[in-house]
């Protein structure tokens, strides 16, 4: 059998983490076993429906290189694969389950339902349809309909009968059917419900494993009814954990937990985000974290996927973060970062290639780049407490009298660049018998004024240039007098 997975969405806003998640689930699954990755636009909710939700899934997908085999622009046999171009099909089956006594027509308006629903609570009764039109004559039910009267079609769903299915992650599930309301199939605009409309495109579109979300783990016993009535087979249910923000509660927009291009307008990096989404509820058994597309293939399996849910920890993807962008050629880098300087006008001012070299491998995400480099259109203020430092042996007095020394070594260098200016410091290590920190250590503080500084004595002074490091120099030695 060959494997076919499908990705899902309802266009109906940004893509959260979650959702990534499902379709990159259902890609590694797919690749990994040689079968298909399908995707298939829900979008039968014309409430919920957002215009740029379509495209926000399509960028998704190709930005995070899940390539889909299968889909809107990539013809197979199943389609369409946008549902609201399936309509004519839904009714077909929704019909063939009539037939078959699985489904009825329903006439009731909503104030019915709502006084149904009233007298329920009135009652202290959970409430369910009371299948007021189950036993509708075939001669009302068409008169009705040439009346024009609206309609829904429901499921029929039988009493007290055990429902129950193997979830590859959670295991055997079952509810009575007595717990299981007459769900609406078809609604009055013709259009499938998720209920029905996904039993049907997975069965014609071939679906093996349905990968998505725990939240339809509780409804997946009423597909199964509806599979059983049309006597086809179920796919293999693979129900993913949840995804938390803490341990009491679940990832969610409305909480403002970010989507993914929340992340990447952050300064997170596509890549990142995928390989630490992909541990969110998954592992291979090993401590390894970082992952290439293609190990992640290979790792993969549904017997790694864990039912607790896990929660997102923003501190350790942004770790992953910097290992990635500690890990991109300069190059890349320098193109990705790029961006983040032209923000700032008076960065303009400074060579960025040479800036950006200074803190790649010191840059966890992007947008911390402005901030990294606050130091350059002025020092802060700060203190000589500062310039001490224990494992360079450096009181007050010591670091003054290295940056005196220092001062006359920058002075006399003419030819300003990266070379001159170390061979300059090295130089008045050797000449002093000092070690090389206890010259560059004050140095460095002087030039940006922190004491976790972006970059060594010979680099900054470098970025900033000769005036205006004699300049921050000359201020510093002033603090100590
Ligand atoms: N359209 C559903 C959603 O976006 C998909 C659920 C599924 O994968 O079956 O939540």
């Amino acid at each position: 059998m060959k494997v076919r997975t499908r990705f899902a969405p309802s266009p109906t806003g940004n893509m959260h983490i979650g959702n990534l998640r499902t379709a990159l689930y259902g890609y590694l699954f797919a690749k990994k076993t040689g079968g298909d990755f399908v995707v298939r636009i829900e979008d039968t909710d014309q409430v919920r429906l957002q215009e740029s939700a379509t495209e926000i899934i399509f960028k998704t997908l190709e930005q995070t290189g899940l390539d889909y085999d299968e889909g809107p622009g990539k013809e197979g046999d199943c389609g369409p694969y946008f549902q609201s171009e399936r309509r004519p099909l839904y009714m077909e089956y929704a019909k063939k389950l009539i037939e078959k006594g699985a489904a009825y027509y329903c006439f009731c308006t909503d104030e019915q339902l709502e006084q149904d629903r009233a007298s329920a609570e009135t009652k202290g009764e959970t409430y369910k349809y009371p299948k007021t039109c189950l036993n509708l004559s075939k001669e009302e039910i068409e008169k009705r309909i040439a009346r024009g009267e609206k309609f829904v079609i429901r499921q029929n769903t039988p009493s007290d009968k055990e429902v129950s299915f193997d979830d590859a992650i959670f295991g055997h599930v079952t509810v009575n059917s007595n717990d299981l309301d007459d769900m609406i199939l078809l609604k009055s605009d013709g259009l499938p419900t998720y209920n029905f409309a996904n039993v049907v495109d997975d069965h014609l579109m071939g679906i093996t494993h349905v990968l998505r979300g725990c939240e339809y783990l509780s409804s997946t016993p009423k597909y199964n009814l509806l599979y059983e009535a049309f006597g086809w087979e179920p796919p293999i249910y693979v129900h993913l954990p949840l995804i938390m923000r803490d341990a009491q509660h679940k990832l969610s927009k409305r909480h403002g937990d970010k989507s993914f291009h929340d992340l990447l307008d952050d300064g997170f990096l596509t890549d990142a985000v995928v390989n630490y989404i992909a541990l969110l509820g998954w592992n291979d058994g090993t401590n390894k974290e970082i992952y290439t597309r293609e190990e992640l293939i290979e790792a993969f399996s549904l017997e790694g996927i864990s039912k607790s849910p896990s929660i997102f920890d923003i501190n350790k993807l942004r770790w992953m973060n910097s290992e990635y962008i500690k890990a991109l050629d300069f190059d890349k880098f320098y193109e990705m970062a790029l961006p983040w300087l032209e923000k700032e006008e008076i960065l303009k001012q400074y060579d960025s290639r040479k800036l950006l070299k200074l803190i790649q491998s010191r840059t966890e995400i992007l947008s911390e780049i402005p901030e990294k480099l606050k130091f350059l259109p002025s020092v802060k203020e700060h203190t000589t407490e500062m310039y001490c430092h224990k494992k360079f042996k450096l009181d007050v007095d010591g670091a003054k009298e290295s940056l005196i020394q220092v001062l006359d070594k920058y002075k006399a260098i003419d030819n300003w660049n990266e070379t001159t200016i170390h061979d300059a410091l090295i130089s008045l290590a050797q000449e002093t018998g000092k070690k090389n920190g206890m010259i560059m250590w004050p140095a460095r503080v002087a030039l940006c004024g922190l004491d976790s500084t972006p970059g060594g004595a010979v680099e900054l002074a470098d970025i900033i240039g000769k005036e205006e490091t004699i300049k921050r120099i000359e201020n510093a030695i002033k603090m100590f007098n």
